[in-house]
């Protein structure tokens, strides 16, 4: 089907979905759980090839909707970032999932044997999801796809500053799963608070720290378990002896990519002090290459909304106050209003701890180039802050390269380049500390939306019983064979 012929929106829950509708859904999704128990192993693996078709049948559908919603969004980066990235999960679970839904037989210890020790991976039930809107059709589906693949039902409120991205989402949804195996409510803060005191039976957030800690304590009053992608200030440290034009360049790359609105987007930099300046000529060449041009430029993301766009303004405009030396790279001279939803890359020169940008999250393409003096100070800076997201170090030596790994915590790390490690289904994605709670993708992502029951089955040849009371000598002599005399 194209994108054009593609099915009318499902009429199940209506765009700004009333607190009704939302309960609802929640326990329609409740009631054909019980009735219907786990979707069984062969209906995911229909599911999710039904769904890779859905959604490569809308990629234009989707680019237009991204760049609507955005008002420019780089077709390349939805093309990869969104329909790659979700169709690749997809792929690697349909080709894993036979493996991780197996039972596992577990080692009895010896003086039970020969009992059996098995874990079975059930479904959770119904589970809810909370995206953001930066990549709202990936942060929508990676849960989806890791939930519906243990079996579950699920739940989708989308954020409120995509409307377009998320006409597309309930298309696919409702053209794949009927709405009492996954359905979408659309709503804000309102209906994000209702949905979040739901009684799932677990609920995935991603989003900001604030947000989350408020959708922590509403899962907490159900005990519903929670998995939070939440944001913080993921640092980039450049050693000494690593090409600055190398470094630069990757690190320009990821602070650009969807105009630096990723959760782990590199945040800030430390270089060697009295390198920033070289560190900041070579971020701009790069980015002078990269975008000879921004106001037209469609390569160049869009700020998703003004709100967010003075929020970046304003923090640059406190660095300036406050002494910081701001280079705005315009390689066209051109002139930015809020309106053009532009925001030309920023690098800011001499920040102090006093400046909001050190403190708050950036969450756009302004990066702040801070002088350290050597390794340990790097490594103290960012174990004095709050544990990151991602953290990533350029440096070719594995001796130090193991330090920086060893002496800090953050959700996730690269080496020698950026953003990288979360496109690996196979590696864990998620924070630490303020930047969040469990982690899911690829067999991660199963596991969190199972419950591993671990079961026990004793064996006809089972000689226990002979120890139950009345206690006599036997048990006496046994206890001295267990615990030594
Ligand atoms: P946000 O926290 O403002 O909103 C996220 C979602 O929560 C939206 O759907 C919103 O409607 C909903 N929401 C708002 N108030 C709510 C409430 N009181 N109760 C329940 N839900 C509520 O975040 P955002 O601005 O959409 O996204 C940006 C943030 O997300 C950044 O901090 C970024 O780092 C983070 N993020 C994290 C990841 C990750 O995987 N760790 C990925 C993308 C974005």
């Amino acid at each position: 089907m194209s994108a054009q012929e593609a099915t009318p929106p499902a009429e199940t829950a209506p765009a700004g979905a009333s607190p009704e509708a939302l309960r609802a859904a929640f326990d329609r999704l409740k009631a054909a759980y019980r009735k219907d128990g786990p979707i069984p192993y062969k209906e995911r693996m229909r599911l999710l090839k039904a769904l890779k078709g859905a959604i490569l049948s809308r990629k234009e559908a989707l680019c237009a909707a991204l760049n609507s919603d955005f008002g420019n969004r780089a077709r390349a980066e939805t093309l990869l970032a969104e329909v790659f990235m979700v169709v690749e999960s997809i792929r690697h679970t349909r080709a894993h999932l036979q493996d991780w839904v197996e039972d596992e037989e577990r080692e009895i210890s010896w003086h039970l044997q020969p009992a059996k020790g098995r874990v079975i991976y059930q479904p959770l039930g119904v589970v809810g999801i909370i995206a953001p809107w930066n990549y709202p059709f990936q942060l929508a589906f990676l849960p989806i796809i890791a939930a519906v693949s243990a079996g579950n039902r699920v739940l989708l409120k989308p954020s409120e500053y995509t409307p377009a991205t998320n006409a597309i989402t309930r298309q696919v949804l409702a053209e794949v799963f009927s709405p009492d195996v996954a359905d979408l409510v659309e709503g804000g803060p309102e209906l994000g608070a209702a949905f979040s005191g739901l009684p799932f039976d677990h609920l995935l957030f991603t989003g900001s720290t604030k947000v989350g800690r408020i959708v922590m304590e509403a899962a907490a009053r159900n005990l519903t378990p929670v998995t939070l992608e939440l944001g913080g200030k993921s640092p980039a440290i450049v050693h000494g002896s690593y090409s600055l034009a190398k470094a630069a360049a990757r690190i320009a790359w990821g602070k650009t990519y969807n105009a630096g609105q990723t959760c782990i987007a590199p945040d800030y930099v430390l270089v060697p002090s009295g390198q920033e300046s070289a560190f900041a000529d070579a971020a701009e060449a790069w980015i002078r290459k990269a975008f000879p041009t921004l106001l037209q430029n469609q390569d160049y993301t869009s700020i998703i909304h003004p709100g967010h766009h003075k929020r970046l303004l304003g923090l640059i405009e406190d660095a300036r106050a406050k002494g910081a030396t701001i280079r705005e790279v315009n390689p066209a001279g051109e002139s930015f209003s809020l309106g053009s939803g532009k925001l030309a890359p920023t690098l800011v020169l001499g920040a102090t701890e006093d400046m909001d940008i050190l403190s708050e999250e950036i969450f756009g393409p302004v990066l702040p180039v801070l002088g350290v003096p050597d390794l340990d100070a790097a490594i103290a800076y960012v174990n004095d802050r709050p544990r990151p997201l991602a953290l990533y170090y350029f440096d070719h030596s594995n001796k130090r390269q193991n330090q920086v790994l060893n002496s800090t915590v953050s959700g996730g790390a690269c080496v020698n380049d950026v953003l990288l490690h979360n496109t690996q289904e196979e590696l864990p994605f998620g924070g630490v500390g303020p930047s969040g709670v469990g982690a899911y993708h690829g067999r991660t992502g199963f596991l969190t939306f199972s419950h591993a029951k671990s079961v026990f089955l004793q064996s006809r040849l089972a000689g226990n019983a002979l120890l139950d009371p009345p206690y006599g000598g036997l048990i006496e002599n046994v206890s001295k064979l267990f615990v030594g005399r």
